[in-house]
């Protein structure tokens, strides 16, 4: 089969490697139908990721199709249409148990494009199959699904639900990119008041006006401080979420929440951030962190399927499987190509 392989920092093939066999009995072996680029695989070919190793096939956001399955796996069988999600779960210890998977103690979390073969590639290995793959609905195409696997639960659980959005909040989220997108779009199933995106770049706060924000400030030209306290009596947000991973920004996120707020840091940090205590303390505010688990993965199929969630709006690009390396660099050149998602399609 092909994949996408990576060889060390900045160097990536899309190159032939023998089919995936299942190891386990708790595999599933998945003919990859659709799937698609993150941050985080152009985190990984910086080097920024020191645990995935020369070799390993990137990709942990997948729609595709069961083609082999390990004697232990009961839930999905060959031909079934499932989506692969980012994080795997044993089910059996103690986090799992509590649906915590992202800190699964037997092996699971984040592991596929990581720590075993990921899903840019014809076929892939699905460890803890029953865990981890999501059958989809009939009558729903991949590209509807698709972004459950990683950015939507993300945007959602460590957004939304760590900052326990409420009828009537302000919500601001700062960095429109996809996940700060995805935190906009399923924050208007709690009803705020007001959604309120702060980014840098024009294109992406106009997608985040297409995708629910009601207002917008470009940080680039406007003290984001400032213009929020206009719209909210001095105030600030009830609910901030953090979706760049800079220090600049979570500090300015615990500037922009009002007392008796919540700050839901979703970005990825490789930098200390300096927590202002000083005038913090009085404030009474709360402060959240988390790796997505995935586990309102069923709930959000459910709103897909029904019709209350339409994340294809996501879709910037769409290629061929077999074009990935111009998907990569498309994607890469973000600020160019205005890329939100690119999708790749066998
Ligand atoms: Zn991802
Ligand atoms: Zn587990």
């Amino acid at each position: 089969m092909q994949a996408l392989v990576f060889h060390g920092p900045g160097d990536k093939k899309w190159e032939s490697k023998s089919d995936p066999n299942i190891d386990n009995p708790t595999d599933a072996i998945v003919k990859i139908d659709t799937t698609t680029i993150c941050g985080t695989d152009l985190h990984i070919l910086k080097g920024d990721v020191p645990t995935v190793t020369d070799g390993r096939t990137l990709g942990h956001e997948a729609v595709g199709t069961v083609v082999g399955t390990g004697a232990a796996v009961m839930s999905v069988g060959e031909g079934d249409k499932v989506l692969v999600s980012c994080i795997s779960a044993c089910g059996r210890c103690g986090y799992c148990k509590r649906g915590m998977y992202s800190q699964c103690l037997n092996g699971g979390g984040w592991i596929l494009g990581h720590l075993v073969d990921g899903v840019q590639a014809e076929y892939a290995r699905v460890p803890f199959a029953d865990n981890s793959l999501y059958k989809v609905p009939e009558g729903i195409s991949d590209e509807q699904v698709l972004y459950l696997a990683h950015i939507l639960p993300t945007g959602f659980e460590i957004g939304v639900l760590n900052g326990t959005v409420k009828p009537g909040d302000t919500v601001a989220v700062v960095g429109a990119g996809p996940v700060g997108l995805a935190a906009i779009m399923t924050a208007q199933l709690y009803g705020p008041g007001r959604i309120v995106a702060i980014d840098m770049d024009g294109s992406r706060l106009e997608r985040a006006r297409q995708l629910g924000a009601d207002a917008t400030i470009n940080n680039s030209s406007e003290d984001p401080a400032e213009k929020l306290k206009e719209m909210t009596d001095g105030l600030g947000a009830e609910v901030v979420m953090e979706a760049v991973g800079i220090p600049a920004t979570f500090e300015l996120c615990t500037e922009l929440v009002c007392p008796g707020g919540r700050v839901a840091n979703i970005g990825v940090h490789g930098e200390p951030a300096t927590l202002h205590l000083e005038t913090l303390w009085i404030k009474s505010i709360t402060i959240t962190t988390g790796l997505v688990d995935t586990s309102s993965t069923p709930t959000l199929l459910r709103l897909v399927s029904e019709g209350h969630l339409d994340p294809t709006g996501f879709t910037t690009h769409r290629f061929e499987l077999n074009e990935i390396m111009e998907a990569y660099d498309v994607f890469a050149d973000a600020a160019h190509t205005n890329a939100i998602k690119v999708v790749l399609s066998s």
